[in-house]
């Protein structure tokens, strides 16, 4: 066969392998097959947004162009009038809405909230979570049932409620949860909350696969050690177990487990919530992406 036909042949098999992929999935946006690298008109909800991960996230994403719905429980209602404010100062729209995630009801008028103030919903941050340090054998069965209806009933209420809004809307979105280093490998004394976190990674992965038909990405965020109130509370109980003045916990940690030996910051966290969120991550889901500055190597 000469070179001409042989290459006649390979660009006419190139052709069809590209239309039919390209009736299969969408093909990359912007220019040379490139995602957009900005976000325009679209909308995100992030749940336990009145502090800590959840803020960081809540600011970057409005800071990245998106529309912001801030959400906690009513005890934190302060806190998400303030984040409210501090996103419309900067010239975004952002509304509040006070639910408990546990509750799927209350979930469906966040997202029907969120609708209602910001429009189509693009993308769900399932960030609230809650800890408790307590040994195994000391757990009571409300114990290990408040930690899996806030940190996995919670984030599978936020998926489905969101995804049945963007299979409505038709032209897709993204679903992101709060998962952990834990979820990996589980701290003693936060197993139940380790095997609740371990949970959220399961569902992220089964959630990407029965989604992806609707154009739904979905992954997951494992920060490390984040300095918020959650560690105040691990870092004191944890010193309470082991004898240790409050702070040691985490500074002995910090120099012993992280690689980087910084203690992380919520914004570490947001920066790689903003990629998920945002378009050039579009052909990645199922992933649980750790951010711990170098304590889990996957
Ligand atoms: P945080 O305690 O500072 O913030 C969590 C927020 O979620 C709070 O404002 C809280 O009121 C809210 N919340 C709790 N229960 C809720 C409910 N039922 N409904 C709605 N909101 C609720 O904690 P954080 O450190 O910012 O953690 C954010 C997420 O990141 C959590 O899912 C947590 O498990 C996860 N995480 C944190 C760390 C860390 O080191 N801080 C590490 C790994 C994972």
């Amino acid at each position: 066969m000469s070179s001409h036909i042989a290459r006649q042949m390979l660009s006419r098999a190139s052709r069809d392998v590209l239309s039919k992929s390209s009736r299969s999935m969408s093909a990359p946006s912007g220019a040379r097959g490139f995602a957009a690298s900005s976000i325009r008109e679209k909308s995100a909800i992030v749940t336990g947004s009145s502090r800590g991960i959840g803020k960081a996230i809540a600011l970057r994403l409005a800071q990245d162009g998106y529309d912001i719905c801030i959400n906690d429980i009513s005890a934190n209602k302060p806190g998400i009038d303030s984040t409210v404010s501090e996103i419309q100062s900067t010239g975004r729209k952002a509304t509040g809405f006070v639910a408990d995630v546990s509750k799927l009801s209350e979930v469906e008028d966040l997202v029907a909230h969120s609708v209602k103030e910001l429009g189509n919903l693009d993308t769900m941050v399932a960030n609230a979570g809650i800890a408790q340090v307590k040994a195994l054998l000391e757990l009571t069965e409300e114990d290990l049932r408040r930690m899996f209806e806030v940190n996995v009933y919670g984030v599978f209420n936020c998926y489905s409620a969101a995804a049945k809004q963007i299979i409505k809307q038709g032209s897709g979105g993204k679903l992101l949860g709060a998962a952990s280093i834990v979820a990996f490998k589980p701290f003693a004394l936060l197993s139940h909350y380790s095997a609740s976190k371990y949970a959220v990674r399961g569902l992220t992965q089964a959630f990407a696969m029965e989604m992806a038909e609707h154009k739904i990405i979905v992954n997951a965020y494992a920060p490390g050690i984040v300095g918020t109130a959650m560690w105040d509370l691990i870092d004191e109980k944890l010193g309470e177990k082991s004898g240790r003045k409050k702070g040691e916990t985490i500074k002995k940690y910090t120099e012993e487990l992280i690689a980087l030996k910084r203690t992380s910051v919520p914004e570490d966290v947001s920066k790689v919530v903003s990629f998920l969120a945002g378009p050039d991550s579009e052909y990645v889901t199922g992933q649980t992406i750790v951010v711990d500055g170098g304590i889990i190597f996957t």
